[in-house]
C-alpha cells in the first residue's frame, strides 16, 4: 500500500515535471519563434495595421484618447496622492492640471528616462514615469500657479544681474514716491 502511494506521488511528480518543461519550452519557442516572425514580417505588419487604422479610425482614436486619459489620471493621482489637485491652491480641474518638478530638475529628468524636452505633460511623460514606477521629485500644479512658479524663478535669476536690481529698485522707490 505505502510503496503504491510513494509509486503514484512519484507519477504525479514525474507527470507534473513534465508539463512545467512542455509549458517552458513552448513558452521560450513560442516567443521565439513570434520575435523571428515580427522581424520577417515588419513590412506586412505595418501595411496591416496601418490599413486597420484606416478602416477603424473610430475604434482606433477612441482606445488612444481613453489610453491617454485614464494614464494622465492615473500619474496624476499618483502625485497628488489622491485626487488630482494643484498642489499650491487646490484648483482640481484636471484639464488645467500639469506635472512639476519640484527642484526645476525637469531637463536632466527628462533625459535621464529618454523623454522628449518637450513632452513635459505629455502622454509620452506619463508613460514614462508610469515604467519608471513613479519617481519622486514631482507634484501637480495648476496652470496658472506653474507659470507664476517660472516666472519667479527667472525673476530670481534675474536679481543676480546688480545693474538690473538696482534700477529695478529706483523704478519702486519712483513709484511709491508718486
Ligand atoms: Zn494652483
Amino acid at each position: 500500500m505505502i510503496l503504491k502511494s510513494i509509486l503514484l506521488i512519484m507519477v504525479m511528480v514525474m507527470a507534473k515535471s513534465k508539463k512545467d518543461i512542455n509549458q517552458d519550452y513552448h513558452k521560450k519557442h513560442g516567443l521565439e519563434y513570434h520575435r523571428e516572425y515580427r522581424g520577417k514580417n515588419r513590412d506586412k505588419r505595418r501595411k496591416w495595421n496601418k490599413e486597420w487604422i484606416e478602416n477603424n479610425r473610430d475604434k482606433y482614436n477612441a482606445s488612444k484618447y481613453l489610453y491617454r486619459d485614464r494614464l494622465k489620471l492615473e500619474v496624476l493621482t499618483h502625485y497628488s496622492k489622491g485626487k488630482p489637485k494643484c498642489a499650491i491652491c487646490g484648483m482640481d480641474d484636471i484639464d488645467c492640471l500639469v506635472l512639476d518638478h519640484i527642484n526645476n530638475n525637469g531637463s536632466e529628468h527628462r533625459k535621464s528616462i529618454k523623454v522628449s524636452s518637450r513632452a513635459s505633460s505629455g502622454v509620452s511623460m506619463h508613460a514614462a514615469l508610469k515604467r519608471e514606477g513613479f519617481p519622486e521629485g514631482l507634484q501637480v500644479l495648476c496652470a496658472n500657479c506653474n507659470t507664476k512658479k517660472q516666472i519667479e524663478l527667472c525673476r530670481k535669476e534675474r536679481l543676480k544681474n546688480p545693474v538690473y536690481k538696482e534700477r529695478l529698485e529706483c523704478d519702486v522707490d519712483d513709484t511709491a514716491a508718486a
